[in-house]
């Protein structure tokens, strides 16, 4: 399998390549040259087959003859190591929990992906360089990253954050590893951190001291893998006479666009709901036609605070730049701060259920298109356990959140990060 930079203007490399640089020569994102649809057979009968398995079946193509066969199953058996349960809520609508992972952040698959991808290719190489991982997160990505990439041989991991701006709890997911983990927690925001990440790529001198890739969802390896999480939904459902819609919280529309992907591989989902926080882009284009991305606006569903979602691009190629034909599987819908924290309510008190903010919008979008679908079997994506939300989550529900011993056992450590406030700062630290 082949991989092209929607640029146009890259060589096109294998799937080992494209994982190792992340972001093509070009500055574009990659993207398969080719999408071949699973088989009618395999998809009728997936409930015949177990997660590891047909998380192979899917992933194999994109991977290609880079990773071998049992390598391959290996780095999957490793990766989905833990629950993706889906919970009925009423009769028509399901919450797909992929909190279970290492980090309580549905991240941690594609993150282990990537992570286990990218040690596999420098076991091979003797010769090889480390690679750093240079990632920028709002607070989900770096648990997600720094665990996943965690004693990865080879590789080191540099995760800048916005002083301030992450929970208590996700400041501990990445401050507490050590070892080929480092935090830099940065005078600034989210797209401070971003731009500094972005200009560190650009960057021909520090190119030269250090290979450096990036571990947000641009990379193949940590966006394609969240295609398991549809085939999943569909594993559990798929007794089910209903057409189902997928309605999933986005921000960069990473996730969402890896569910296309599942689609095209001939996943019968019927159609997609994204639901956005007060950042707006995509539902205003949906709706306008005009695409105009704005610097993030600060919510309490803040791993979604992206003013412009890096993987929209992927999308629109997905459906080859046609609008209408977007427009027709795509419906976009916004919510306020006020509407999340009502539908966090809403939950508890018809469910007894605790969803975190994300969720709750994720929530909020399937209900809203069940109004004129009521046929339908809507299943949101939950993307991050409650507690690492309880600070933003209304009481006295947020006292009901059960602590998870993975939490448990990193709230007495100590928090290791250097603080920096610019560009030269963190360049001289990757230097060094
Ligand atoms: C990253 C994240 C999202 C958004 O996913 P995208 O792929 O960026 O759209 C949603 N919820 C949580 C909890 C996240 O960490």
């Amino acid at each position: 399998m082949e991989y092209f930079s929607l640029n146009k203007n890259a060589p096109r490399v294998s799937f080992k390549e494209a994982v190792i640089r992340g972001l093509a020569p070009d500055k574009g994102l990659y993207f398969p040259s080719e999408i071949n649809p699973l088989s009618k057979e395999f998809i009728d009968n997936i409930q015949d087959y177990d997660p590891v398995t047909v998380a192979f079946e899917v992933i194999k193509q994109f991977v290609g003859d880079d990773i071998p066969e049992e390598a391959l199953k290996n780095i999957i058996h490793e990766t989905l190591s833990f629950d993706f349960p889906l919970v009925p809520l009423g009769d028509k609508t399901f919450s797909l929990e992929l909190y279970h992972g290492p980090t309580l952040a549905f991240k941690d698959v594609g993150a282990r992906f990537m992570a286990r991808c990218l040690g596999y290719f420098n076991s091979q190489d003797a010769q090889s360089e480390n690679v750093t991982v240079l990632v920028a997160t709002s607070g989900d990505t770096g648990g997600a990253v720094a665990s996943g990439f965690f004693k990865v041989p080879g590789v080191e991991v540099v995760i800048l954050y916005p002083s301030g701006k992450v929970s208590d709890i996700q400041e501990k997911q990445l401050t507490t590893f050590g070892e080929n983990i480092a935090a830099v927690e940065v005078e600034g925001t989210f797209d401070d951190c971003q731009a500094m990440v972005k200009r560190a790529f650009l960057d021909e001198e520090l190119i030269q001291h250090k290979k450096l890739t990036s571990a947000n969802s641009i990379n193949v390896a940590r966006w394609l893998p969240q295609m398991f999480y549809y085939f999943m939904a569909y594993r559990a459902l798929a007794k089910r006479p209903e057409k189902i819609v997928m309605s999933v919280p986005s921000g960069n529309f990473g996730n969402i666009c890896a569910g296309m992907m599942a689609q095209k591989l001939g996943l019968p989902i019927h159609h997609f709901v994204s639901g956005t926080n007060a950042n707006r882009v995509v539902p205003e284009f949906l709706a306008s036609g005009n695409y105009d991305p704005k610097p993030s606006v600060a919510t309490i569903s803040n791993a979604m605070d992206v003013g412009a979602p890096s993987n929209f691009v992927r999308i629109r190629e997905i459906y080859d730049n046609n609008f209408d034909v977007l427009k027709s599987n795509l419906t976009a819908l916004s919510y306020s701060d006020e509407q999340t924290e009502e539908a966090i309510r809403e939950l508890y008190n018809d469910f007894g259920y605790i969803a975190d903010p994300h969720g709750a919008i994720g929530y909020l979008a399937a209900r809203e298109y069940q109004k004129s679908h009521s046929d339908d079997l809507l299943v949101f994506l939950e993307t991050a356990h409650p507690v690492k939300f309880r600070d933003v989550i209304p009481s006295p529900i947020s006292e009901a959140i059960q602590l998870p011993e993975s939490i448990l056992s990193i709230l007495p450590k100590k928090k290791k990060a250097e603080f920096i406030s610019t560009y030269s700062q963190l360049k001289s630290k990757l230097i060094n």
